[in-house]
């Protein structure tokens, strides 16, 4: 049986910045307290080995007199950065470079006049912390609907959550030149998702079964399931390698491996070796049949 990756799967660029910032955290401030601001990715079994080593989140606003402060790839509002600075702590800036990239055209438009409309979910941590950075003036918009809904303006400045769909960016879009005169758009959505759905899409139509590894929850986990069954019905999600039953691997030639985009290197790296044991342990029974 023949074991084959996607050809993208697994953390996006900025959740592996951040979870890698916070391992070299617990090697050089390991000594004192490690909290990270809200959970740094959406998969238990890694935030449970981020706890056993040391990082937890800091619930509420309990966060701790000293120590140092990890901020998660959404980002904060400045005004969040600036209180964990003022009391003294450590803090470390996991910030993912593309929703830098959101913040710093945000405050662009608005220095230059433009009415921000920010294309996506005001209670998302990530449009949380980018109206922080233009006092909160902007107007957000998590449908075309809404969009319609709002009344004309001289100028609009627009930009998307980095992780909405393409397509709705654009009727988003669509929607605001019926708004202003000018609407200057900015293309601040990353395609980290979109390049592990095309791979996962690409693998499925290659494979007889096929296994995504990521949360029950995770919606971006089984948005892959989605696209992976269009060629391969057979495709399903695991959390982990425990789940996968030997018997479901009979008769199969090659079996597919993606994994959610919060799904650590370490969790597919298991699964991998847990199907090798058992292509091994069937070998015998294939050769025989
Ligand atoms: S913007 Fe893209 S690369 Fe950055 S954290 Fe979000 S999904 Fe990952």
């Amino acid at each position: 049986m023949e074991i084959v990756l996607a050809e993208s799967l697994g953390f996006c660029m900025g959740v592996k910045r951040a979870v890698d910032m916070a391992y070299r955290a617990i090697e050089r401030f390991g000594d004192q307290q490690i909290v990270t601001l809200g959970p740094l990715i959406h998969n238990s079994q890694e935030i449970e080995r981020l706890a056993n080593d040391g990082i937890r989140e800091a619930v509420g606003d309990a966060i701790p007199a000293q120590g140092t402060v990890l901020i998660r790839a959404h980002g904060v509002p400045p005004e969040t950065y600036e209180d964990l600075k003022a009391r003294g702590l450590r803090v470390l800036d996991g910030t993912c470079p593309y929703v830098h990239y959101s913040q710093r055209k945000a405050m662009e438009l608005h220095r230059d006049g433009y009415t921000v409309v920010v294309a996506g979910d005001k209670n998302h941590p990530e449009i949380r912390g980018i109206l922080g950075y233009i006092n909160n003036q902007a107007q957000v918009v998590k449908t075309v609907e809404e969009a319609k809904e709002l009344p004309r303006f001289a100028r609009i400045g627009v930009i998307a959550q980095t992780t909405i769909s393409p397509q709705k960016y654009e009727a988003i879009i669509a929607a605001l030149r019926e708004k202003a005169d000018e609407v200057k758009v900015c293309e601040t959505i990353c395609d980290a998702t979109e390049e592990n759905q095309r791979a996962v899409r690409q693998l499925s139509g290659e494979v007889d079964l096929l296994f995504v590894i990521g949360g029950r929850h995770s919606a971006n986990s089984n948005k892959l399931v989605d696209a992976a069954r269009e060629k391969c019905p057979r495709a399903r999600l695991i959390e982990t390698a425990d789940e996968i039953d030997p018997a479901e691997l009979r008769g199969i030639q090659r079996v597919g491996i993606s994994a959610g985009a919060s799904t650590p290197d370490w969790m597919i790296q298991r699964v991998v070796e847990h199907l090798q044991a058992l292509a091994r342990d069937n070998a015998p029974a294939q050769a025989a049949a």
